[in-house]
């Protein structure tokens, strides 16, 4: 594994935090995508956003790797547990954007306790927190975004709103599809071209992956290896 050091100030004491990264290529990786947005492979997982500073012990989240590194990397960093993520959400809940991140860190954790099979199902004294906690995501994800979103969708999935995924699902046209995938490839600097085929062949394989999953609660399911 390629890693490196980079080196930033933390947001809530200045000083400076030395993080171990750890660079990628998509293409050389095997990868698991999972309905709740979340990746992972063979000996590594997608790091959390909620980091703790060694020096304050404050919480912050990463800044974007590419102000920070050189390469498409991700940081070297053992999750935090569900607790201090508990913890972090009571420093950093500003009703918007660092909240949402921290929320969906704990969304990711109360998920891998069933992934990673610590347990069968939730235990039910997490039940509560964790339906509160996508309750507010579904708010708040559902007022930033106009047109479909998978987020929205497995937020409303997994809360059981089936009529409103079947909803969803209804007004995910071709074209809808095709516009988001368009808007994706400008945001990431990309030339993109319509090819009938291709397009109407991967949003077949979208619409039956999410199809695929109704009807299904709390536990992902894998969606890719
Ligand atoms: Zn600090």
């Amino acid at each position: 594994m390629n890693t490196s050091i980079a080196t930033y100030l933390c947001p809530e004491c200045g000083k400076e935090i030395q993080k171990e990264f750890y660079a990628y290529r998509w293409s050389e990786m095997n990868y698991r995508f999972w309905s709740d947005g979340y990746v992972d492979g063979d000996g590594w997982f997608l790091p959390c956003y909620t980091h703790c500073c060694p020096a304050c012990g404050k919480y912050y989240l990463m800044p974007k790797t590419k102000d920070v590194h050189a390469e498409k990397a991700f940081p070297m960093s053992a999750k935090l547990p569900l607790s201090e993520m508990k913890d972090a959400l009571q420093q950093l809940a500003d009703g918007g954007q660092l909240e949402a991140k921290v929320r969906l860190d704990m969304m990711f954790a109360h998920h891998d306790l069933v992934r990673y099979g610590a347990m069968a199902v939730m235990h039910p004294d997490e039940v509560e927190d964790y339906l509160d906690n996508l309750q507010w995501l579904l708010a708040y994800y559902t007022a930033q975004n106009a047109g479909f979103s998978e987020l929205v969708f497995e937020l409303h999935r997994l809360l059981g709103h089936d009529d409103e995924c079947r909803r969803l699902l209804d007004a995910y046209t071709l074209e809808v599809f095709v516009d988001r995938r368009q808007k994706r490839f400008a945001r990431a600097g990309i030339a993109y071209e319509y090819d009938a085929e291709r397009d109407q062949n991967l949003y077949k394989q979208a619409i039956g992956r999410l199809q695929e999953a109704l009807g299904k609660r709390l536990m992902p399911y894998v969606t890719n290896k």
